[in-house]
C-alpha cells in the first residue's frame, strides 16, 4: 500500500531537517527520507562557525531530529531511489512506495576524493576526512591538509589543537576560505602552507608516511602522518529526476524561490546551484521553502 504525504523531504542534514520541521508546524503531513546516518555533513564538524547557539553539528542535528519527531515528521530510513511525476503529485520509490504532493530535495552533497594512489588503501590508517573525529589520534604528529577552502582551513585549525605541524597544500597561489579563517590560519604557528601545489601520490607501508607533491613544478615527499583532504563537494542528485535541469557539475537548478525546473519539487542546500555554503543561509532556504509549500497546497 502506498504512504502519501503532503510533503516529502529527502535528506536529513540540516537543510531537509528544519524544512520538514517548518512544514509540519505548518499543518502538513510531512515524511523525511535518509538513507545513512542524519546530520549530513555538519555532524564531523563540532565548532559551527557563524552558527551561533548549537553547541556542535551533531548537537544542532540531534535537537531537530527530536523537535521532528515530537510534531510528529515521520522519518523514514530508506535510500529514495527515484521521484517519478504522477498527475499533479509524485511517486516515491525506496524500500516501499511512496506518494507526496510536493516534494523538497535536501541530500546535500558528499566529500570529493583527491583520486590519487594511496588514498583508499590508507584510509582509515592516515587518510581521514574527518578532522574533529580523527585529530587526537595525531598527537604531537605532523599532518598534511589538502585544499584552500572553507573545509580546509577550519579543519587545519582543529588539527593545529593537537598535531605538531599541519602544513595546507593548496594548488592556488592564495586561500580561498573567508577571511576570518584564512587570518586565524594565518596567525597559526603550527600551521604553514604550501602554494601551487598539488598531491600526487600517499606513500606508507602499514600506515601513511610519506606525502607525494608537485610543488612549483618540482616533485617532492614530505613525511607526514596523516592527510586530510578537503578539495570541494559533488552533489547528492541522483535521486532528481532527469527532466531536473543541473548546472555543469550535477547541482540542482533551482529560480528564486528554490523551486526547480519540474514544479512542485524543490532543491535546497548543498544540492542546489548557488548554494553559499553558510549554514545559516540553509536554514533560512529550508523555511521559506516550507512557507511556499504550504501556500502551495492551500491554493
Ligand atoms: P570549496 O569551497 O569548493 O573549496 C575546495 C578547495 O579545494 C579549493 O581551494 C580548490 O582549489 C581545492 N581543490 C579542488 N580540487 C582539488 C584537487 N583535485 N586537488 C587540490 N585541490 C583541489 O570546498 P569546501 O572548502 O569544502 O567548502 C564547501 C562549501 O561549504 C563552501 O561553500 C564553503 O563556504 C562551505 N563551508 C563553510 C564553512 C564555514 O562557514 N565555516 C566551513 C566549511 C565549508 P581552487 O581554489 O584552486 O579551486
Amino acid at each position: 500500500m502506498t504512504q502519501t504525504y503532503d510533503l516529502i523531504v529527502i535528506g536529513e542534514g540540516i537543510s531537509g531537517l528544519a524544512c520538514a520541521g517548518h512544514a509540519r508546524r505548518a499543518g502538513l503531513r510531512v515524511a523525511t527520507f535518509e538513507s545513512t546516518l542524519f546530520g549530513g555533513l555538519v555532524l564531523n564538524v563540532n565548532e559551527l562557525d557563524g552558527y551561533p547557539g548549537a553547541e556542535s553539528g551533531t548537537n544542532l542535528a540531534s535537537e531537530l531530529m527530536q523537535a521532528n519527531s515530537d510534531a510528529g515528521v515521520a522519518s523514514i530510513q530508506e535510500e529514495v531511489t527515484a521521484i517519478r511525476p504522477a498527475g499533479s503529485a509524485f511517486e516515491i520509490a525506496a524500500g516501499g512506495d511512496y506518494g507526496a504532493r510536493q516534494v523538497v530535495i535536501a541530500s546535500g552533497a558528499r566529500l570529493k576524493k583527491l583520486g590519487v594512489p594511496g588514498e583508499s588503501e590508507f584510509e582509515g590508517r592516515g587518510v581521514s576526512s574527518c578532522a574533529d573525529c580523527d585529530a587526537p589520534m595525531f598527537h604531537n604528529e605532523d599532518v598534511v591538509v589538502v585544499g584552500g577552502g572553507d573545509s580546509a582551513l577550519q579543519e587545519a585549525l582543529v588539527l593545529a589543537n593537537f598535531c605538531r605541524s599541519v602544513r595546507v597544500a593548496h594548488r592556488g597561489e592564495k586561500p580561498r576560505a573567508q577571511k576570518h579563517l584564512a587570518e586565524k590560519a594565518a596567525a597559526n604557528p603550527k600551521i604553514s602552507f604550501m602554494w601551487k601545489t598539488t598531491v600526487e601520490a600517499i606513500l606508507g607501508a602499514k600506515m601513511v608516511e610519506k606525502v607525494r607533491v608537485r610543488r612549483d613544478g618540482n616533485t617532492e615527499e614530505i613525511a607526514s602522518a596523516g592527510v586530510f583532504a578537503y578539495v570541494g563537494l559533488e552533489p547528492n542528485a541522483a535521486c532528481a529526476p532527469s527532466g531536473v535541469g543541473r548546472d555543469g557539475r550535477g547541482h540542482l537548478v533551482t529560480n528564486d524561490a528554490f523551486e526547480t525546473s519540474m514544479a512542485g519539487i524543490w532543491a535546497i542546500g548543498a544540492v542546489r546551484a548557488g548554494y553559499s555554503g553558510l549554514l545559516r543561509d540553509a536554514a533560512a532556504e529550508a523555511q521559506r521553502v516550507a512557507q511556499s509549500v504550504a501556500s502551495r497546497l492551500k491554493e
